[in-house]
């Protein structure tokens, strides 16, 4: 019998991604229908969006899986009619990449002090050279597939790195941390901060008044991970005192980031619109075909959510 897969997000995803889910669900040798419409009870598998109609999943009664097509999970984890298993999208090659350059892209520009350079309208000629790499520790939040695979990017170009996850690590290239003790020792000697810790009732204010108090003055913050990981109000008033240096903000408590919020035109503060990095269609088609692939062999399906940490 064939399989029947639902796509259900936002329109404009369908034209992206229907013909490399077609070309990833032939590879693995599925009969499969695979449609942005069908009867509920016929349906097998959901590739989803948070954001989709589909909130109630009582209908669907034979679903054997919910692929999400992002990395975040906040918006769905807590949904109590979603009962079967729910992965989560981890595509190396596309959303892992993509962060790894972004993450690399905005650390390397704090560290090289580059704005300076870039926009000098009064020419001046000042040649400080800026410290070697081995001379800026780099401080990673969240450990996971995006935060190990920046942590060994920035690790690779011979910055000293810590990171800190839930759970005691070994990562090559990382000093790894866990606990409270663990966290306040890498805001302690960060020089740059990134965030990729997941959005859950655990990591909101991570970044808060007393936090941020112990980051080295100066410190630079990257945040790809969520807004809710920051306490904007404690955020700011650290960047008007100088305590930290420059904050790179890519997630935001709403998004898109309010006209009148006072992150835009903070002399301090850059803004990139969710950009950091985007699951990409013939990845993350495969990423989910694999998923598929599992589920009618009886295989175990690949990164599922843990609905009790919230990620
Ligand atoms: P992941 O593999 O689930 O990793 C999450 C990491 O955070 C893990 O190392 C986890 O520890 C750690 N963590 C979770 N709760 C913690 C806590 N309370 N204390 C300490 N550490 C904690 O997630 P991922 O794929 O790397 O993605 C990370 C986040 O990036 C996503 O949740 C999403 O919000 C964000 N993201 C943003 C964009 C963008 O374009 N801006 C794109 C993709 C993803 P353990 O390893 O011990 O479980």
């Amino acid at each position: 019998m064939p399989i029947n897969v639902l796509f259900a997000a936002h329109e404009k995803r369908w034209a992206q991604y229907e013909a490399p889910l077609r070309t990833a669900l032939d590879a693995i040798g599925v009969d499969y229908t695979l449609a942005i419409e069908l009867p509920p009870a016929d349906v097998d598998y959901i590739v989803y969006a948070p954001s989709s109609p589909v909130q109630d999943f009582t209908p669907y009664t034979r679903l054997k899986a919910v692929l999400n097509l992002w990395a975040g999970v906040e918006d769905a984890v807590g949904n109590p009619t979603l009962k079967v298993p729910y992965a989560r999208m981890v595509d190396d090659e596309g959303l892992t990449q993509g962060m790894v350059e972004w993450v690399t892209g905005h650390t390397l520009r704090h560290h090289l002090g580059m704005d300076a350079h870039i926009v000098n309208p009064n020419h001046s000629w000042v040649p400080d050279a800026p410290p070697v790499s081995a001379d800026r520790p780099v401080g990673i939040l969240g450990l996971g597939e995006l935060g190990s695979a920046c942590g060994q990017a920035i690790a690779r170009l011979g910055f000293p790195v810590s990171g800190w996850a839930r759970s005691q690590k070994q990562i090559d290239g990382i000093t790894c941390h866990t606990g409270t003790d663990g966290l306040n020792t890498i805001l302690r000697q960060s020089q740059i901060l990134i965030l990729l810790l997941p959005s859950t009732a655990a990591t909101e204010n991570t970044l808060n008044a007393e936090t941020l108090a112990m980051l080295p003055k100066g410190a630079f913050i990257i945040n790809p991970g969520r807004g809710l990981l920051i306490d904007d109000d404690a955020l700011l008033a650290a960047l008007d005192s100088g305590q930290i240096g420059h904050a790179t903000l890519d997630v935001f408590r709403v998004e898109p980031l309010p006209q009148d919020h006072p992150f835009w035109g903070h002399p301090k503060v850059t803004v990139t619109p969710h950009i950091a990095s985007e699951t990409r269609a013939p990845s993350a088609s495969r990423a989910i075909a694999e998923n598929i692939r599992r589920g009618e062999a009886g295989e175990p399906f690949l990164y599922l959510v843990d609905r009790d940490a919230g990620y």
